[in-house]
């Protein structure tokens, strides 16, 4: 076979152009730090967005793969198998909740939470309460239904029309909550920490106000913890920081240890709703995928590594500050442990690619938001090195300007 030039030229002619892609091919990775085809080593301040838990070369978790793989990488949910066991019953000690249903992708993970939803509400009786509301600047996923939650205009706009029965409550506005839930809504959808929308955390009020409205209209709770869950906010869920007490919680990114996994996880509410044929997908809760997330799990708990996050959250906040006090350019610092957002006065994307060029990949999100979302395993040298650079193209950036 030929072999093609790995480039951006090549991207363009093979490609779809739906990925602005860094001008980087990486090969391989070790620890915190990505390796390109040149040599050239990145400290990975995204982590495959908010994928890699544990960092690169993980021995746990490449063994858990390596010898899963080599006993059975497929056999389809007509059979029974024990990784998919095992980690669902980590996954219902973990959270209290019931029953677990296994998909491949976050936004897989919430076509299943919405289909549960609608069928949970239409067994009331009322064919009508079939509604399902998110938040204003959420980011549920890319499918039809994820897509019609997350109705921004960039990502919906020519792919209408979208999923009817969705509507759309402001961020911790109580009064819109109360004018838009009513007996005919079946869900809302919440992420407690918005990732995609600027890493916002959903208030207490809201919550508490949320958690009565669904006592008086009884509709259901869907916790989106794609992003925020599996320890990176500083508690292995998110939503128990602000007691959100959710019927249906959704994982993914981190869930698999890398490789593509995502679950949903009902409370005793919803447990009989989907009966025989009712949901299902080929790939779901493949063996590979569900031993690399028990080894996910075993390592975070083996190193502590929620604490670890706290921590170094903590750190990077500290600093982070710092820099806030020192740059103009910064106007807000939000922290939820190893979940971070640098709010700046213009638009974040070019302090991306002048990262790159420092050999340090971090995201812009929202416009005017640069996202940190570090691999757990992080440490406090290379948490300050991040800052370090941050400092130095602030620095840079307000010298240019005077140069002006
Ligand atoms: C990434 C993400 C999704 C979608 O997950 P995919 O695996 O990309 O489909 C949904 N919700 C949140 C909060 C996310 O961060």
């Amino acid at each position: 076979m030929k072999r093609v030039a790995i480039n951006q030229e090549t991207e363009q002619k093979l490609f779809f152009h739906n990925y602005a892609r860094f001008p980087v091919a990486v090969t391989h990775g070790e620890g915190v730090w990505l390796i390109s085809d040149d040599g050239t080593r990145y400290l990975d301040m995204i982590a495959g967005i908010g994928v890699n838990a544990l960092g690169y070369g993980d021995k746990r978790l490449v063994d858990a793969i390596s010898s899963q793989a080599a006993k059975l990488i497929h056999a389809s949910n007509l059979f029974m198998m024990e990784p998919q066991f095992e980690l669902a019953d980590k996954l219902l000690a973990l959270s209290g909740l019931s029953k677990v249903f296994f998909a491949n992708s976050g936004t897989e993970a919430i076509e299943a939470a919405i289909k549960i939803a609608r069928k949970w509400a239409g067994l009331s009786g009322d064919q009508e309460k079939k509604e399902v509301l998110s938040l204003s600047n959420c980011f549920h996923g890319r499918t039809y239904g994820a897509m019609s939650l997350t109705a921004k205009p960039k990502y919906v706009d020519g792919f209408e029309p979208l999923l009817a029965g969705t509507g759309m409550i402001a961020f911790n506005d109580i009064l819109d909550l109360e004018a838009k839930v009513s007996e005919k809504t079946a869900a809302v959808f919440i992420e407690v920490v918005q990732g995609e929308g600027g890493i916002h955390r959903i208030s207490q009020p809201f919550i508490d106000r949320l958690k009565a409205l669904r006592e008086q209209y009884n509709f259901l709770i869907v916790a989106d913890e794609i992003q925020a869950g599996c320890g990176r906010t500083g508690t292995f869920f998110s939503y128990t920081q602000v007691d959100a007490d959710p019927d249906l919680v959704c994982l993914a990114k981190p869930l698999g240890g890398g490789l593509p996994l995502s679950a949903v996880i009902g409370s005793e509410k919803v447990a009989d709703v989907l009966t025989y044929g009712n949901h299902g997908t080929t790939f779901g809760g493949n063996p590979v995928a569900c031993a690399a997330g028990i080894a996910m799990i075993k390592a975070i708990e083996e190193d502590n590594l929620i604490e670890h996050a706290r921590e170094i959250g903590t750190f990077l906040n500290n600093e982070l500050q710092k820099l806030a006090a020192k740059h103009p350019q910064i106007l807000e610092i939000r922290q939820y442990g190893l979940m971070v957002g640098i709010t700046v006065d213009k638009e974040a994307k070019p302090y991306v690619g002048k990262a790159l060029q420092k050999h340090v990949v971090i995201n812009a999100t929202s416009v005017n938001v640069i996202r940190l979302l570090p691999p757990l395993v992080i440490s406090r040298e290379e948490a300050q090195h991040c800052i370090t650079v941050l400092d130095e193209i602030f620095t840079e950036e307000a010298a240019a300007e005077q140069a002006c």
